[in-house]
């Protein structure tokens, strides 16, 4: 019997993380944990009740108020925030943006951390973000960080949001991407890394199926490692 494994798949934003994520998780049977999709709804709550995103007491009372779940329709996520279905408004290109700002929070980072935790702690899930394999889970027995360079990543986005019939160009969103990026690598808490112990994928040249099949491949020795050791 295959232990249930905790993996966390990091990388900035466009690499494919999400797609990956679900894929994976299908082929494993396990749960998959979208983390960016959380700070996404929290700063959608946080831009409802017009908080700033440097009011650091404010939004650590709007995380203690704030109740972030996941639905499964089929082959489809939901994300709720206090129970309305908000998947498709956490997407625009103004929340993307603001939810950097509100992760850079430090009350914001520790409320989401603890949920990760008690979302996954029972093995068998696959969580994508930023900090996972550093900080949610350091001990975590598969971690993989992709990368793509910011013009592939740009692009990608820009067709994720066509295809959700948003209006955006093309140098916006490669613009967009980098600034959030920056945003991401840059902050004093938890800024996005590669744990020492992660596999790096560059995704640029490689089709969703190629990649899938190189972190597979991976999952598959780890797990003959443990099941020697
Ligand atoms: O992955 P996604 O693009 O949905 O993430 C949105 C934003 O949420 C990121 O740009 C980042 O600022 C934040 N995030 C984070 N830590 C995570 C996941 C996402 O700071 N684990």
């Amino acid at each position: 019997m295959n232990k249930k494994l905790i993996i966390t798949i990091d990388g900035p934003s466009g690499v494919g993380k999400s797609t990956l994520s679900k894929l994976l998780a299908q082929e494993l049977g396990y749960l998959n944990l979208d983390t960016g999709a959380m700070y996404r709804a929290l700063a959608l709550a946080a831009f409802r009740a017009q908080i700033d995103s440097q009011d650091d007491t404010a939004l650590e009372k709007l995380c203690n108020a704030t109740h972030i779940s996941f639905e499964h329709i089929g082959d489809t996520e939901r994300v709720l925030l206090n129970g309305e279905d908000v998947s498709e408004l956490i997407r625009t290109p103004q929340i993307s943006m603001l939810t950097a700002e509100v992760a850079a929070n430090r009350a914001v980072r520790q409320a989401m951390v603890k949920r990760q935790r008690e979302l996954a702690v029972e093995g068998g899930v696959v969580l994508e973000g930023r900090d996972i394999g550093t900080v949610v889970f350091p001990h975590a027995e598969v971690k993989i960080f992709l990368v793509a360079s910011s013009e592939v990543r740009g692009r990608r986005r820009f067709l994720e949001l066509q295809a959700r019939g948003m209006e955006t160009d093309l140098a916006r969103t490669v613009s967009d991407v980098e600034a959030r990026d920056l945003a991401d690598y840059s902050r004093d808490i938890s800024p996005l890394r590669k744990a020492d112990d992660a596999v790096v994928i560059d995704t640029s040249e490689l089709s969703i199926r190629e990649t899938l099949e190189h972190i597979l491949a991976f999952v598959e020795q780890k797990q003959s490692q443990l099941t020697e050791g």
